[in-house]
């Protein structure tokens, strides 16, 4: 069986869709599953829901902002205004603000994960929808019903046993099915996420499950290349890369790979292919058991928006394993991804994601023990395999803040 995931950008609008139908009509779709996440920057507008949702204002202004942006795409897919997706749209739409209504919950992560989890279940029924239409019979499948999680909301950790029992025993490897990414649920049925961006975890989590013979995430872009094209302007792509370099690559934060991706298909050795959903037969990149990344060239990766946290002791003392400890404990507490470290006799330095909104209870908890400084904003690049030429070129006319050079891979916090 093959998995498929199309993401936000292959289905932000109605030609993406019906593109969408071409790519399966081109590569076959038999023995297929497909993942899909919500259409566009959907989630993004989702977020904006739940903000004014909590902040008690312009909250039907966001909604419309979503309804409307879903409804042109309907429009443009379906010339039948009678057509069944109308009402299960209208249903899911209703479901949504039923639920803000009724919610008593105060907790943001909680309602965050009910709320933004619509953008996968509407787009994933209107494109069940579209491709019946097109003679591409399918089955809809709620992911809830399959993958199961812990409730720590909005980053879920999947709990493989069960989610297992529930995909070989509920997915007819005979049908063509259809399910959303990002989304899981609670052993209370609550819907949970995975972290933003995970749709292509979810592929991963199917592929392990039932053995699939490959993944094939589609992409706006050839395949992985050597540095996001948004910030660099000469990029080359990687054909082959082994499992260790896509997951220190993703890791680092090339986002064309959700980082979660690649253990469970390591594991199987299960191929992933990264390919453009504009050229769908163009080879795009394979993460496969190769043990020499080719072609073997300099990767860049940026990260934007990090904090760098450095902190040194009030009295002079050592930062050493009691200090770094509750340090650690602290990061972990407030849910901080910590993307580099750096420590001296007395001083210790991170650069963090600030992801979960964190940032002023940990500085404060900090502040309580160590000398604090804070630089928020910073662009934190990595460097995999650098020469000293890819080194100059990223620290000319940057103000580098940290430094760090390992054996493979380099790192420099600069000022954003
Ligand atoms: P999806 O539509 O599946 O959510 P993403 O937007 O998450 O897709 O991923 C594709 C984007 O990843 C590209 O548009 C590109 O800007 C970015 N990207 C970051 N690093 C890389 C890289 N090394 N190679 C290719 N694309 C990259
Ligand atoms: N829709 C989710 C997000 O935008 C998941 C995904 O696209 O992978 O984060
Ligand atoms: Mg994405």
């Amino acid at each position: 069986m093959r998995i498929f995931k199309f993401g936000g950008a292959s289905v932000k609008d109605a030609e993406g869709v019906k593109n969408v139908a071409r790519i399966l009509e081109m590569v076959g779709h038999s023995d297929t599953l497909i993942i899909i996440s919500a259409m566009g920057k959907t989630t993004n507008a989702l977020e904006v829901v739940v903000r004014n949702y909590f902040e008690k204002k312009n909250f039907q202004e966001s909604i419309d902002v979503v309804k409307n942006f879903h409804y042109e795409i309907i429009r443009d897919l379906f010339s039948n205004e009678n057509h069944p997706v109308y009402w299960k749209v209208d249903g899911l739409f209703a479901e949504l603000i039923s639920f803000l209504e009724r919610n008593k919950s105060p907790k943001h992560s909680f309602v965050y994960d009910q709320v933004v989890s619509f953008g996968e279940l509407i787009s994933t029924t209107i494109i069940s929808q579209y491709l019946n239409d097109c003679g591409i019979k399918n089955t809809w499948l709620d992911v809830r019903n399959l993958i199961k999680t812990d409730s720590n909301f909005r980053d879920a950790a999947v709990n493989w046993e069960d989610t297992q029992e529930n995909i070989v025993n509920n997915v007819n490897k005979s049908l063509l099915n259809i399910t959303q990414g990002f989304m899981g649920s609670d052993s209370n049925f609550f819907t949970t996420t995975l972290g933003r961006e995970g749709s292509d975890y979810t592929a991963a989590i199917f592929a392990y499950c039932l053995d699939a013979e490959s993944v094939t995430i589609w992409k706006d872009v050839p395949g992985v290349l050597n540095a996001d094209p948004r910030y660099f302007e000469k990029t080359e792509l990687l054909h082959k890369i082994p499992y260790t370099e896509a997951i220190e690559l993703a890791f680092y934060g090339a986002s064309v790979i959700h980082p979660k991706t690649l253990q469970p298909l390591q594991r199987k050795e299960i191929p992933l292919f990264v390919k453009s959903f504009i050229n769908p037969t163009s080879s795009g990149s394979s993460v496969c058991n190769v043990t020499e990344l080719e072609p073997k060239v300099s990767c860049f990766i940026l990260k934007k928006g990090q904090v760098l946290i450095s902190l040194s002791s009030l009295d002079f003392s050592f930062i050493v394993e009691e200090n770094i400890s509750y340090i650690f404990k602290l990061l972990h507490d407030a849910k901080m991804k910590v993307s580099v470290i750096q420590n001296s006799a007395i001083s210790f330095s991170v650069c963090v994601d600030n992801k979960f909104d964190t940032l002023s209870d940990l500085l404060e908890k900090l502040k309580a023990r160590f000398k604090v400084s804070v630089f928020e904003n910073v662009d934190l690049y990595t460097v995999r395999h650098a020469t000293e030429q890819s080194i100059k070129e990223i620290e000319s006319n940057k103000e580098v803040l940290l430094k760090q050079v390992l054996q493979n891979t380099v790192q420099l916090v600069v000022l954003g």
